[in-house]
Protein backbone atom coordinates (compact mmCIF):
# COMPACT_ATOMS: atom_id res chain seq x y z
CA UNK A 1 0.00 0.00 0.00
CA UNK A 2 2.76 2.40 1.14
CA UNK A 3 4.45 1.59 -1.91
CA UNK A 4 1.49 2.37 -4.00
CA UNK A 5 1.00 5.30 -2.60
CA UNK A 6 4.75 6.60 -3.32
CA UNK A 7 4.27 5.56 -6.85
CA UNK A 8 1.09 7.51 -7.14
CA UNK A 9 2.45 10.88 -5.54
CA UNK A 10 5.43 10.13 -7.50
CA UNK A 11 3.25 10.40 -10.79
CA UNK A 12 1.21 13.01 -9.77
CA UNK A 13 4.60 15.11 -8.95
CA UNK A 14 5.71 14.39 -12.66
CA UNK A 15 2.42 15.74 -13.96
CA UNK A 16 2.24 18.40 -12.19
CA UNK A 17 5.79 19.31 -13.15
CA UNK A 18 5.30 19.15 -16.54
CA UNK A 19 1.53 19.90 -16.77
CA UNK A 20 1.13 22.36 -14.12
CA UNK A 21 -0.86 21.99 -11.21
CA UNK A 22 -4.66 22.10 -12.87
CA UNK A 23 -5.88 19.77 -15.28
CA UNK A 24 -7.01 21.44 -18.57
CA UNK A 25 -11.19 21.05 -18.94
CA UNK A 26 -11.40 22.05 -22.66
CA UNK A 27 -11.25 19.60 -25.54
CA UNK A 28 -9.12 20.00 -28.23
CA UNK A 29 -12.21 21.03 -30.35
CA UNK A 30 -13.18 23.81 -27.88
CA UNK A 31 -12.96 27.38 -28.79
CA UNK A 32 -11.30 28.29 -25.68
CA UNK A 33 -8.28 25.85 -26.51
CA UNK A 34 -4.83 27.37 -26.61
CA UNK A 35 -3.50 27.40 -30.24
CA UNK A 36 -1.22 25.29 -31.32
CA UNK A 37 3.07 25.89 -30.08
CA UNK A 38 6.05 24.94 -31.74
CA UNK A 39 6.69 22.95 -28.33
CA UNK A 40 8.45 19.64 -29.18
CA UNK A 41 5.51 16.94 -29.18
CA UNK A 42 6.97 13.91 -27.39
CA UNK A 43 4.20 14.51 -24.40
CA UNK A 44 5.98 11.69 -22.66
CA UNK A 45 9.20 13.86 -22.02
CA UNK A 46 10.23 16.90 -19.91
CA UNK A 47 12.05 19.84 -21.41
CA UNK A 48 13.90 22.81 -20.18
CA UNK A 49 12.83 26.37 -20.65
CA UNK A 50 15.10 26.15 -23.54
CA UNK A 51 13.15 23.44 -25.42
CA UNK A 52 16.17 20.90 -24.78
CA UNK A 53 14.80 17.50 -23.62
CA UNK A 54 15.47 16.52 -19.87
CA UNK A 55 17.20 13.07 -19.43
CA UNK A 56 14.82 10.90 -17.57
CA UNK A 57 17.32 9.86 -15.08
CA UNK A 58 18.09 13.34 -14.06
CA UNK A 59 14.50 14.28 -13.93
CA UNK A 60 14.11 14.42 -10.27
CA UNK A 61 9.47 14.71 -11.03
CA UNK A 62 9.88 11.04 -12.21
CA UNK A 63 9.37 8.33 -9.85
CA UNK A 64 13.04 6.02 -9.29
CA UNK A 65 11.89 3.36 -11.29
CA UNK A 66 11.36 5.21 -14.26
CA UNK A 67 14.79 7.28 -13.77
CA UNK A 68 16.58 4.28 -12.95
CA UNK A 69 15.27 2.28 -16.30
CA UNK A 70 17.16 5.38 -17.95
CA UNK A 71 20.71 4.01 -17.33
CA UNK A 72 20.12 0.76 -18.73
CA UNK A 73 21.01 0.56 -22.43
CA UNK A 74 18.54 0.32 -24.84
CA UNK A 75 19.29 -3.12 -26.29
CA UNK A 76 19.90 -4.89 -22.94
CA UNK A 77 17.95 -8.15 -23.41
CA UNK A 78 16.72 -7.89 -20.06
CA UNK A 79 15.31 -4.44 -20.42
CA UNK A 80 11.78 -4.72 -20.68
CA UNK A 81 11.42 -7.78 -18.62
CA UNK A 82 8.88 -7.23 -15.68
CA UNK A 83 9.81 -9.79 -12.99
CA UNK A 84 12.83 -10.56 -11.55
CA UNK A 85 12.85 -13.98 -12.20
CA UNK A 86 13.11 -13.75 -15.73
CA UNK A 87 16.06 -11.29 -15.48
CA UNK A 88 17.61 -14.15 -13.20
CA UNK A 89 17.13 -16.96 -15.94
CA UNK A 90 18.33 -14.73 -18.82
CA UNK A 91 21.40 -14.89 -16.91
CA UNK A 92 21.92 -18.02 -16.53
CA UNK A 93 23.45 -18.77 -19.95
CA UNK A 94 24.61 -15.53 -20.11
CA UNK A 95 28.66 -15.00 -20.61
CA UNK A 96 29.02 -11.15 -20.27
CA UNK A 97 32.42 -11.17 -18.62
CA UNK A 98 34.88 -13.70 -18.69
CA UNK A 99 34.25 -14.80 -14.41
CA UNK A 100 30.69 -15.35 -16.02
CA UNK A 101 32.39 -18.62 -17.43
CA UNK A 102 34.23 -19.26 -14.27
CA UNK A 103 31.52 -19.60 -12.04
CA UNK A 104 29.77 -22.23 -10.75
CA UNK A 105 26.67 -21.02 -10.11
CA UNK A 106 25.13 -17.09 -10.88
CA UNK A 107 24.39 -15.54 -7.35
CA UNK A 108 21.44 -12.84 -8.36
CA UNK A 109 19.55 -11.90 -5.33
CA UNK A 110 17.30 -13.84 -3.10
CA UNK A 111 13.88 -12.25 -0.80
CA UNK A 112 11.34 -10.62 -0.99
CA UNK A 113 10.78 -9.33 -4.96
CA UNK A 114 8.78 -5.99 -3.62
CA UNK A 115 10.68 -5.53 -0.48
CA UNK A 116 11.25 -1.89 0.88
CA UNK A 117 14.65 -2.61 1.88
CA UNK A 118 17.79 -3.65 -0.53
CA UNK A 119 20.95 -4.44 0.73
CA UNK A 120 23.87 -4.69 -1.46
CA UNK A 121 27.24 -6.17 -1.00
CA UNK A 122 30.02 -6.61 -3.28
CA UNK A 123 30.30 -10.14 -5.46
CA UNK A 124 29.95 -13.16 -4.29
CA UNK A 125 32.31 -15.75 -2.40
CA UNK A 126 32.92 -19.02 -2.58
CA UNK A 127 30.07 -20.56 -0.43
CA UNK A 128 27.53 -18.06 -2.43
CA UNK A 129 29.22 -19.21 -5.63
CA UNK A 130 28.03 -22.84 -4.40
CA UNK A 131 24.69 -22.66 -2.99
CA UNK A 132 23.75 -19.49 -5.30
CA UNK A 133 23.12 -17.25 -3.03
CA UNK A 134 24.44 -14.08 -1.41
CA UNK A 135 25.73 -13.92 1.86
CA UNK A 136 25.29 -17.41 3.17
CA UNK A 137 29.05 -17.36 4.33
CA UNK A 138 30.58 -16.32 7.62
CA UNK A 139 30.03 -12.65 6.60
CA UNK A 140 26.30 -13.55 5.79
CA UNK A 141 25.45 -15.05 8.98
CA UNK A 142 26.93 -11.64 10.80
CA UNK A 143 25.06 -9.91 7.94
CA UNK A 144 22.04 -12.43 9.68
CA UNK A 145 23.17 -11.12 13.21
CA UNK A 146 22.79 -7.39 12.02
CA UNK A 147 19.52 -7.20 10.43
CA UNK A 148 18.30 -9.65 13.50
CA UNK A 149 19.53 -6.44 16.05
CA UNK A 150 17.39 -4.16 13.57
CA UNK A 151 14.27 -6.26 13.75
CA UNK A 152 14.68 -7.43 10.18
CA UNK A 153 13.90 -10.75 9.63
CA UNK A 154 16.41 -12.18 6.06
CA UNK A 155 13.18 -12.88 3.86
CA UNK A 156 11.33 -9.99 4.44
CA UNK A 157 14.75 -7.86 2.35
CA UNK A 158 16.26 -8.10 -0.78
CA UNK A 159 19.83 -9.10 -0.77
CA UNK A 160 22.24 -8.79 -3.65
CA UNK A 161 25.57 -7.93 -5.12
CA UNK A 162 26.89 -5.44 -7.70
CA UNK A 163 28.82 -8.70 -9.34
CA UNK A 164 26.65 -11.80 -9.46
CA UNK A 165 29.43 -13.73 -10.44
CA UNK A 166 32.70 -14.59 -7.94
CA UNK A 167 35.86 -13.41 -8.98
CA UNK A 168 38.63 -15.65 -8.59
CA UNK A 169 40.22 -16.01 -5.13
CA UNK A 170 37.93 -13.63 -4.26
CA UNK A 171 39.57 -10.44 -6.25
CA UNK A 172 38.37 -7.02 -6.20
CA UNK A 173 35.54 -7.18 -8.75
CA UNK A 174 37.45 -4.91 -12.38
CA UNK A 175 36.06 -2.10 -13.50
CA UNK A 176 34.51 -3.68 -16.79
CA UNK A 177 33.25 -6.39 -14.99
CA UNK A 178 31.16 -3.70 -12.93
CA UNK A 179 30.14 -1.78 -15.95
CA UNK A 180 28.83 -4.91 -17.74
CA UNK A 181 26.97 -6.33 -14.38
CA UNK A 182 25.91 -2.74 -12.85
CA UNK A 183 22.89 -2.40 -15.32
CA UNK A 184 21.26 -6.01 -13.73
CA UNK A 185 21.54 -4.34 -10.57
CA UNK A 186 19.98 -0.61 -11.78
CA UNK A 187 17.00 -3.33 -13.58
CA UNK A 188 16.46 -5.23 -10.05
CA UNK A 189 16.30 -1.61 -8.56
CA UNK A 190 14.18 -0.79 -10.89
CA UNK A 191 11.68 -3.54 -10.18
CA UNK A 192 11.65 -4.00 -6.61
CA UNK A 193 11.30 -0.09 -6.07
CA UNK A 194 13.06 -0.07 -2.39
CA UNK A 195 12.31 2.57 0.05
CA UNK A 196 15.71 2.71 1.02
CA UNK A 197 19.25 0.71 0.00
CA UNK A 198 22.10 0.03 2.35
CA UNK A 199 25.30 -0.85 1.16
CA UNK A 200 27.85 -2.51 2.85
CA UNK A 201 31.38 -2.09 1.98
CA UNK A 202 33.00 0.40 0.02
CA UNK A 203 33.12 -1.37 -3.55
CA UNK A 204 28.93 -1.58 -3.01
CA UNK A 205 28.78 2.27 -1.77
CA UNK A 206 31.22 3.36 -4.29
CA UNK A 207 30.08 1.64 -7.49
CA UNK A 208 26.60 2.59 -7.02
CA UNK A 209 27.25 6.36 -6.54
CA UNK A 210 29.43 6.33 -8.51
CA UNK A 211 32.09 7.73 -6.41
CA UNK A 212 35.79 6.76 -5.58
CA UNK A 213 35.65 8.08 -1.82
CA UNK A 214 36.93 6.51 1.74
CA UNK A 215 33.92 4.21 3.73
CA UNK A 216 34.61 6.56 6.66
CA UNK A 217 33.82 9.36 4.11
CA UNK A 218 30.20 7.49 2.91
CA UNK A 219 28.94 5.84 6.66
CA UNK A 220 26.56 8.04 8.44
CA UNK A 221 24.84 9.84 6.49
CA UNK A 222 21.98 9.49 3.79
CA UNK A 223 22.81 9.66 0.06
CA UNK A 224 20.64 9.93 -3.36
CA UNK A 225 20.37 7.11 -5.98
CA UNK A 226 17.74 8.25 -8.41
CA UNK A 227 15.49 8.92 -6.07
CA UNK A 228 16.00 6.24 -3.38
CA UNK A 229 17.83 7.25 -0.18
CA UNK A 230 21.41 5.36 0.17
CA UNK A 231 23.06 4.83 3.40
CA UNK A 232 26.57 2.99 3.19
CA UNK A 233 28.55 0.69 6.14
CA UNK A 234 30.96 -1.39 6.39
CA UNK A 235 30.96 -4.98 5.23
CA UNK A 236 29.97 -7.42 7.27
CA UNK A 237 33.90 -9.31 6.76
CA UNK A 238 35.87 -6.01 7.17
CA UNK A 239 33.63 -6.12 10.72
CA UNK A 240 34.89 -9.90 11.33
CA UNK A 241 38.46 -8.83 10.55
CA UNK A 242 38.51 -5.10 12.61
CA UNK A 243 35.57 -5.46 15.44
CA UNK A 244 36.06 -1.43 16.47
CA UNK A 245 34.40 -1.06 13.12
CA UNK A 246 31.22 -2.73 15.35
CA UNK A 247 30.39 0.64 17.01
CA UNK A 248 30.16 2.91 13.67
CA UNK A 249 28.14 -0.04 11.95
CA UNK A 250 25.73 0.00 14.82
CA UNK A 251 25.28 3.55 14.51
CA UNK A 252 24.40 3.38 10.66
CA UNK A 253 22.43 0.08 10.93
CA UNK A 254 19.98 2.51 13.75
CA UNK A 255 19.80 5.18 11.08
CA UNK A 256 18.59 2.70 8.42
CA UNK A 257 16.08 1.46 10.69
CA UNK A 258 14.95 5.10 11.22
CA UNK A 259 14.60 6.04 8.20
CA UNK A 260 12.78 3.09 7.03
CA UNK A 261 10.42 3.24 9.41
CA UNK A 262 10.00 6.94 8.29
CA UNK A 263 9.47 6.14 4.44
CA UNK A 264 7.57 3.01 5.22
CA UNK A 265 5.05 4.21 7.82
N1 LIG B 1 30.50 -10.75 0.37
C1 LIG B 1 29.74 -10.04 -0.49
O1 LIG B 1 30.00 -8.87 -0.77
N2 LIG B 1 28.69 -10.65 -1.01
C2 LIG B 1 28.36 -11.90 -0.74
O2 LIG B 1 27.37 -12.36 -1.28
C3 LIG B 1 29.16 -12.61 0.17
C4 LIG B 1 30.23 -12.02 0.70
Amino acid sequence: MQKLLRTLRAHLEHEMASQGPLVPLDTPSSPSSPPPTDAPDDTMANYDLFGNKVDPAEDPSLPPPERIMALIPDDAPYKSMEKLEDVESWMQDEVLIPIDEERENVVFGTGDPEADLVIIGEAPGADEDKQGEPFVGRAGQLLNKILDAINFEREEVYITNILKSRPPRNRNPREEERDAHLPLLYKQLALIDPAIILCVGKVAANTLLDRSSSLSSLRGKEHDFYGIPVIATYHPAALLRNPNWKRPTWEDVKLLRTRYDQLTD
